[in-house]
């Protein structure tokens, strides 16, 4: 069953929030020359115009990335909302928000000629999309499963890994499912710096993935929440949750800091949280 398509939910809350992580992770990794290779396993579209049909139908994106793009004068005090939306402006085609960039594209922008990308899309249509774009040489489009294509490509040929694991989660069972693949390619890449997404819906299944990390023994978790109203209060979709495995050093503060900016613009009720899961 693959009928997710990532194109109805384009910049909606969820998005910023992943994508404002996966910006300040790049950030940190980016202070070192050595080599990184980044595997995003579920890839997606990669570019997604706001005017397309399938976006314009639910219109997701005018409480999640409209809100900043209109108040992103404020916004520019932050350093990483500040750079974060000057490189969102850098992919827009006119002078106003008509393109929300996918993760393949928050990736691909900072590759640099020594880093490579793995890009992991199991849906036809989805890959045919993503190969049609224009991306580095470096990036590598694969139309496959990404979590299989993440345990068979380790360990990588670059001193660092950073892997983003971005699910739909269309099947109750993919919560333990990435669990499990986090388990095995920790055991193959120690030191891999992994970002894991995971929807805060009511009825809490995503305690089977961050459970499962724990009791697998993995340490070193830190998880960042965004959530629009208390839990029980919304039929769905209430809040964001990212896990960053062996996350740098001053990420939190630095998320915090954006988030404080951003959850007022995302509604009254928007909280950020951020702490260890797991502890070192
Ligand atoms: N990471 C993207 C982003 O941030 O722009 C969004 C990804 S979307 C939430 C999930 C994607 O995973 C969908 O495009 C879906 O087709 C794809 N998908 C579903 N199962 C997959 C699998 N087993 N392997 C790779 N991709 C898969």
């Amino acid at each position: 069953m693959l009928s997710y398509q990532h194109a109805y939910h384009a910049g909606n809350f969820a998005d910023v929030h992943k994508h404002l992580t996966l910006y300040a992770v790049i950030d940190h990794l980016l202070r070192k020359d050595s080599a990184i290779t980044y595997i995003d396993t579920h890839a997606g579209r990669g570019l997604y115009p706001l005017d397309a049909e399938e976006t314009a139908r639910l219109g997701e994106y005018r409480q999640g990335v409209a809100r900043l793009w209109q108040g992103r004068a404020g916004l520019a005090e932050d350093p990483l909302l500040g750079a974060w939306l000057a490189a969102l402006a850098d992919v827009q085609a006119g002078s106003g928000l008509d393109r929300y960039p996918g993760s393949p594209w928050w990736l691909a922008r900072r590759l640099r000629p020594q880093d490579r990308l793995r890009l992991f899309e199991l849906h036809p249509g989805e890959h045919g999309h993503l190969a049609g774009q224009e991306l580095p040489e470096n990036a590598r489009r694969i139309h496959g499963d990404g979590l299989a294509g993440l345990l068979k490509g380790l360990p990588v040929s670059t001193p660092r890994l950073c892997v983003l694991i971005d699910p739909s989660y269309e099947r109750k069972a993919e919560y333990g499912e990435v669990a499990e693949a986090v388990l095995q390619a920790m055991r193959k890449a120690r030191h891999a710096l992994m970002l894991i997404w995971y929807p805060l819906l009511p009825a809490g299944r995503h305690r089977a993935l961050l459970e499962g990390l724990r009791d697998g023994g993995l340490r070193k978790i830190w998880r960042s929440e965004l959530t629009l109203a208390p839990p029980g209060e919304e039929d769905g979709m209430y809040g964001s949750g990212m896990l960053v495995v062996n996350p740098p050093w001053g990420l939190e503060l630095r998320l915090e800091d954006a988030m404080a900016f951003v959850s007022p613009l995302l509604g009254e009720a928007c909280r950020h949280r951020g702490d260890w899961w797991v502890e070192e």
